[in-house]
């Protein structure tokens, strides 16, 4: 598998810019970040030790950030502790990662 992100997501009426790889400068052991202010969600490609991460932890990155920006507009937050976002990212990441599933970018 190879892990292409969009380049941006729109969710509500926030357009979020998705940067991978990005480069955690003050916190290498970060994986992702989302930031409200400036409509930016940051995937990192390397963990602490500068090793590669595995493409199912970017996909995953990507949609426990992506779930930030969901619960942020359409829930008020209320769904927003790192629990629920990372199991809600690892169930979609893992219908994303083993059903083929139509493009429907195009
Ligand atoms: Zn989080």
């Amino acid at each position: 598998m190879s892990v292409t992100f969009p380049e941006y997501v729109q969710v509500g009426a926030h357009k979020y810019k998705v940067i991978f790889p990005y480069v955690f400068r003050e916190d290498k052991g970060l994986y992702g970040q989302i930031d409200y202010a400036i409509n930016e969600i940051r995937i990192n490609g390397v963990d602490s030790n500068g090793i590669k991460l595995p493409d199912t932890v970017l996909v995953t990155t990507f949609f426990h950030e992506l779930f930030h920006a969901i619960s942020n507009v359409f829930t008020n937050r209320e769904c927003n502790n790192e629990r629920d976002i990372e199991a809600f990212a690892q169930g979609l990441a893992q219908v994303f990662c083993s059903a083929q599933l139509p493009d429907v970018t195009e």
